[in-house]
This record gives structure tokens, sequence and C-alpha cells, in this order.
């Protein structure tokens, strides 16, 4: 069967297995194909593709794959701005709940609804511009999906490592901004209006309140929102 090669790039061989690294790869060629075919049927999604070369020449995804040909596929660098869009926001795949929380502390808009369907996922990240995240490579080969990224880690810790790092977050983190729970704008509120809403310990110790605009859940630096600062510490030194 005819066949092209393909040669994978810096951390997109994180989609390939470790017998096909580092070297080149054939495909077989059945036929009128795009090289966004070609490529994903190796495990690369589209949205984590910045070049593509055919013998050396710059290539487009939907040009068609020529058999017999090189292909030479490169990944986005991270903190390069096409990754996203002008205002940053997320949404996240129904297994990424904590991360959405973590995201939303540091005050980034991070759309979560643990049972969105895949295809509601890609057409919501396509129409609000948003970064489509999950572990699931199948959805972010979908053709809606323009701006995704695969998370590497099941860790949060490190999961928020790879988005903080891809995204360049240390530059616009807003404590205390967004709603953990529901991704709600939160506002400062005064004791005495939450008061009635906290136990006799917690009026004692702490003076400064937070309301979810959204969903009215009533936030302070406890122990809860503290540990979760201390974890995002050690990504963040100079930040938190
Ligand atoms: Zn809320």
């Amino acid at each position: 069967m005819p066949s092209l090669q393909v040669f994978c790039y810096g951390n997109l061989v994180d989609f390939l297995p470790a017998h096909d690294r580092e070297k080149w790869v054939s495909v077989p060629f059945q036929g009128r194909q795009t090289l966004k075919h070609l490529i994903e049927s190796l495990g690369v999604p589209h949205p984590e593709i910045d070049a593509v070369t055919v013998d050396d020449h710059p290539a487009g995804l939907d040009d068609f794959g020529q058999p017999g040909s090189q292909v030479q596929v490169s990944p986005f660098q991270p903190g390069d701005r096409r990754l996203r869009p002008k205002d940053l926001g997320f949404i996240l795949d129904g297994h990424l709940g904590k991360l959405a929380s973590h995201l939303r502390i540091l005050g980034y808009d991070a759309r979560y609804h643990p049972d969105t369907v895949d295809e509601v996922l890609a057409a919501t990240s396509a129409s609000e511009h948003r970064i489509l995240l999950t572990r699931d490579r199948g959805l972010l080969k979908r053709r809606a999906v323009v701006y995704g990224y695969c998370i590497r880690n099941e860790d949060v810790r490190q999961q928020m490592q790879e988005v903080v790092t891809r995204y360049n977050l240390a530059a616009g983190i807003d404590l205390f901004s967004r709603c953990p729970r529901c991704n709600g704008r939160l506002m400062p509120a005064e004791k005495d209006a939450v008061a009635s809403r906290l136990e006799p310990n917690t009026l004692k110790y702490f003076n400064r309140f937070w309301l979810c605009q959204t969903c009215g859940q009533v936030y302070w630096r406890g122990s809860h929102v503290e540990r979760i600062l201390d974890q995002l510490r050690d990504i963040l030194p100079d930040r938190l």
C-alpha cells in the first residue's frame, strides 16, 4: 500500500507509542486524505499543531497528502499568543472538575459542567472562543475545535503546571474574583451582610468575605482555600 512518512517534533511525541518517537513513521495512504486526517490518524490532535511541512515546503492541515512525501509536524511553543483567544477563557471536559476549580481560584473564566457531551463541548469552545481542555484526544480532533489542549497528567497540581505554563497564566491572576464552585463573579461582602450564614468560629477568626453573584456562596480564606493556595504557590511562588 502507498504511504507517506511523518516526523513529529517536541511534545507531540506524547501522542505516539514509544516505538514511534524520534523517527519517521510510515502512514498508509488511502486516497484523497487531508494532512489533518493523516496526522491525526497517528493520534496527534490538530489544535496542538503549529506548523507542517511537506518535503520541506510549508503546508496547511487542509492540504491533501501525497504518497511518498515526507511530512514534518511541529507543536506550538508554550506561551505562544496564537494558542489563545484574545479574551482568555476555558471550557473543561467532565473529568477535569478539580482543574476547573483551581483555574477559577486564580480568577480565570473556566466553564465546566460534568455532564456536557463532547459535541456541545466542541461547539461551545468554538462559538465562545474558549480553550477546550480535556484528556480525550478524540474530542480535540473534532474539526470545530480551534483552541484546545490535551492535559497530560492525572494529578491536579501537575495539570495546573501544564496549563499555567502553556498559557502564561501567571500574568493575569486575580484571586477571589471568580467562584470556584460555579464560575460566577465574586464581590467583596460586608461581614454583617453574611454573618447569619456563618459558623461562630468563622465569624470569630475572619473579617474579609466574598459573595458569589450567581450561586450566593460565601467565601473566606479558611483552611480549605489556603490548602489549594499552598498547592498553587508551588507552581506560582512569586504570585500568591
Ligand atoms: Zn458561585
